[in-house]
């Protein structure tokens, strides 16, 4: 039937800010590109009519999507309904009996405490198995707050799921970047036979946010950069760059590489987190326009807070491939500005005729645009045969292509079955694992302050080998190491 091409979409948490801000925008937009027929069904506690819940969409729609239209919105509106109602048995039936045996995905839009409690509701009134049509749940992040918790909630969702029908969102696996990384990397001969410990020297993963805190008060004081950035998004694009290919493109082949390079990680002994991470927090600072105050002062937060609004780890990974090139991971808030890539430092030739220590990059940059940089030696123009650096340098998307977001690619791949980008739970796990010893560690003592719009603690450079910096926060078009 046409509802099972179409499965319903049922947004549990569907008055929150995610549904608010991202979820809906991205299924509108997906609607207007001809992608989206689902039949959208918000749930929450409110006790709301259908058309205070499109009062509601519509409100985000025109704040947050550019291409807005109220013809379409005509339309699209008739796909949205509304069921109020508590995460409880009693609560979810009336959902139950609305959704039927159609084919349904249930998006889990709700504070994470509350992900194992509304995944066991829905089991609980049937709603996890259909003997005629799919059932598929999306968790939104975070994935527990270290291994323990982790494991927790994975027992609690396979009370009623089956691994393969959950979906987890890390949205950096939706971001052109994070695609590109393996398109690029296994399309292109020439990488193939420099991917390794033989061509390349280290590999640089930066998250740099100019942003503060936003208010994220809650959420942030009981996380902090490690786990809102580190162990899944970097830990994410360090598997995509690290991993081996897979022989086939096929989301469990893909799982199975990605868990494999994650489990060669060297475990971080307890004595030796002080070589292996760094953690830094925001001070007051300016950036030449504008003072702020440091985390600290933020309103709400404690005044005496040792939550890391900076990270940096140095994973040593014992395989073949990449035995003593070191993956430096970093992520800071209040940073010297928007800045983010994967940058791959390959070795220089064994014997330099034109000058020593001249090395090769490969960048992928997310910020502040998405592009593909390699930077190369050339000779200068003249009279010598002195060299210098240049870029190689491509834009991912010629402007006249249309641009989805992370979310818009993610839900397309929900409703298509695809779980290619969605990390399966051993790979969770196994990311908790290299960082838990970390969040251990960091149970005590200080974070470095740094000042707002700088580059980050200075401690992070004692993660270093000897002759290796961090790279600069910026254009690189004229710098060659
Ligand atoms: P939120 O604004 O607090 O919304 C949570 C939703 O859950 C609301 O609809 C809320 O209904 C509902 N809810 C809360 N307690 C409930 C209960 N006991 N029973 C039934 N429903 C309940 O949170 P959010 O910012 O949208 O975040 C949702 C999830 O997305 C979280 O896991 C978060 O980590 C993740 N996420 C959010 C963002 C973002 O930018 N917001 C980005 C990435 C990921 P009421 O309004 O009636 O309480």
């Amino acid at each position: 039937t046409s509802r099972d091409q179409h499965p319903l979409f049922v947004i549990l948490g569907a008055s929150g800010d995610l549904a608010y801000r991202l979820l809906m925008p991205a299924i509108y937009r997906l609607y207007l590109a001809g992608h989206w027929h689902s039949p959208v069904i918000g749930f929450a506690p409110d006790d709301w009519s259908g058309d205070q819940y499109k009062d509601r969409v519509v409100d985000g729609l025109r704040q947050f999507v550019e291409e807005f239209s109220e013809d379409r919105w005509t339309e699209f509106q008739q796909l949205l309904h509304y069921q109020s109602g508590e995460l409880s048995p009693d609560g979810l039936k009336p959902l139950a009996q609305k959704v039927g045996d159609s084919a349904a995905i249930f998006y889990l839009a709700l504070p994470p405490a509350l992900f194992g409690q509304a995944a066991q509701g829905l089991a609980a009134v049937g709603l996890s198995k259909s003997a005629s049509a799919f059932r598929r749940l999306v968790v939104e992040k975070p994935f527990g707050h270290d291994l323990q918790s982790a494991q927790a909630l994975r027992e609690a969702l396979h009370q009623g799921w089956q691994e393969d029908q959950i979906y987890r969102i890390d949205h950096f696996l939706g971001k052109e970047t994070a695609q590109n990384i393996l398109v690029f990397r296994l399309t292109n001969r020439f990488l193939a036979s420099i991917w390794d410990a033989e061509h390349i020297r280290s590999v640089q993963i930066t998250y740099a946010e100019s942003l503060g805190l936003e208010g994220r008060w809650r959420y942030y004081e009981s996380a902090g950069a490690l786990r809102d950035m580190l162990q899944n998004h970097l830990m994410q694009l360090f598997t995509l760059t690290a991993m081996d290919p897979p022989s086939v493109w096929s989301a469990d082949a893909l799982h199975n590489h990605k868990v494999e390079v994650l489990r060669a990680v060297r475990p971080i002994a307890a004595d030796a987190v002080d070589h292996a991470a760094v953690r830094g927090q925001y001070g007051p600072g300016s950036d030449g326009h504008r003072t702020v105050v440091g985390y600290r002062d933020e309103p709400h937060v404690a005044p005496d807070s040792r939550t890391e609004t900076f990270a940096a780890l140095k994973l040593n990974v014992d395989n073949w491939r990449w035995h003593g090139v070191p993956f430096y991971l970093r992520s800071g808030k209040r940073m010297q500005r928007d800045y983010a890539e994967v940058a791959v430092q390959l070795k220089e030739v064994p014997r330099g005729l034109f000058g020593a220590g001249l090395r090769n990059w490969l960048v992928f940059r997310m910020k502040p645009d998405e592009r593909i940089d390699m930077v190369v030696w050339a000779k200068e123009p003249g009279l010598t045969l002195k060299t210098r650096p240049r870029v190689l340098s491509t834009p991912y998307r010629r402007a006249s292509e249309m641009e989805y977001s992370a979310y818009e690619q993610l839900l397309l791949a929900v409703l298509q079955g695809d779980r290619t980008p969605f990390p399966r739970y051993d790979e969770v796990e196994e990311a908790w694992r290299i960082v838990d010893p970390v969040l251990a560690a960091w149970k005590t003592g200080q974070p470095e302050i740094y000042p707002a719009f700088s580059v980050g603690p200075s401690g992070q450079d004692r993660l270093m080998d000897p002759g290796t910096a961090w790279r600069r926060l910026g254009d690189y078009e004229e710098a060659g190491n």
